[in-house]
């Protein structure tokens, strides 16, 4: 009798989870740019870090690119949610091409930080993950004075000309609890090391690690839906494993689950990365209902009302791009 059934199968589902403002802005972005100069569209590197968002896009006539040399001369490109380096912006000019920036608000504030601790002489010690497009966008704005700082090792390699003008800066999408560490590790190298002026791990990112901490204790199982290159989505895991879920697994999709993972699994959580639409989320709890796990309890640990205004270009439709 499904009336009766207590502490059986359940799902918590974490609340904030799924879009955040500068990614439903890059999106809409590119979806208005698309209506008003039809296919096709350039878009360099993925717009966000989904494969569902960028495989939709697609089909409607968006042709992502790798670097702006791949768009033919005179041509309209959309940068991506994670930011570019002004070499990027230069190749772009040099090119002729019409550009929109869907760049992130909160990514553009970490490049004025670059900027203004740069001017300032300071060596800034960007805590970050190698060869993630947002970290190459912002330390591409000093590439002289900016060092990257991913694992452990690399605070003892890093190197700078004068103690006591150090400052750490980082991406947006990391693990809050990872960062502190590293900046710890930093601090004991560097006494006087400057903190930045504002968090740089965005409000997204923390909200959602809050949430699936507070939820991953009672979770034999936790499922993070989004994408394999996405970082904040990876932490998502990562945090929730820390947390004391006893199991976790990032999806792109429901169909992706492995039906083996549920094995002895009594209580299921759910969350999704910051550039997950929640339709792919709603997927999965029915994937879950037809097993059994119909009972859907939501955590809520924050509610989001932060969202940005549309690139100056499209912000009135009938005007044109630059
Ligand atoms: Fe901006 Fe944060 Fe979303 Fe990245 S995760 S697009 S920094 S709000």
């Amino acid at each position: 009798d499904d009336a009766v059934v207590s502490g059986g199968k359940r799902v918590l589902l974490a609340k904030p989870r799924g879009y955040c403002a500068g990614v439903d802005r890059a999106v809409i972005t590119v979806e208005k740019v698309l209506e008003m100069y039809g296919p096709p569209v350039y878009v360099r590197k993925e717009i966000v870090h989904n494969r569902h968002v960028v495989d939709t896009l697609r089909e409607r006539g968006v042709i992502f690119v790798d670097e702006a040399s791949e768009v033919p001369e005179g041509g309209l490109v959309v940068f991506s949610a994670h930011g570019v380096s002004p070499a990027v912006r230069a190749e772009a000019e040099q090119r002729n091409l019409r550009t929109i920036d869907a760049t992130c608000p909160l990514v553009t504030k970490v490049h004025k930080e670059v900027n203004r601790f740069a001017r300032d002489d300071y060596d800034i010690m960007l805590i970050g993950h190698a060869g993630h497009e947002e970290v190459e966008g912002t330390s591409g704005e000093a590439p002289d004075r900016v060092q990257l700082v991913d694992t452990p090792e690399d605070v003892d390699k890093v190197a700078v000309r004068d103690p006591s003008k150090v400052v750490w800066l980082s991406q947006t999408t990391l693990s809050v609890d990872e960062t502190m560490e590293r900046v710890d590790q930093l601090r004991e190298r560097f006494p006087e090391i400057s903190d930045p002026p504002s968090d740089d791990i965005c409000y997204a990112t923390s909200n959602r690690q809050v949430a699936v901490k507070a939820m991953a204790a009672e979770c034999d199982l936790v499922l993070v839906v989004g994408s394999g290159n996405s970082s904040n989505s990876q932490r998502l895991v990562e945090v929730a494993l820390q947390a004391g879920a006893r199991d976790s697994h990032l999806v792109d999709f429901a169909h992706e689950v492995d039906e083996a993972w549920l094995d002895g699994v009594e209580t299921v959580g759910v969350t999704s990365g910051a550039s997950v639409p929640d339709v792919l989320v709603m997927e999965l709890l029915e994937w879950l209902a037809e097993r059994g796990w119909t009972d859907v309890q939501e955590v809520t640990t924050a509610n989001e009302k932060i969202s940005f205004a549309l690139p100056r270009e499209l912000r009135s439709s009938g005007e044109s791009a630059r």
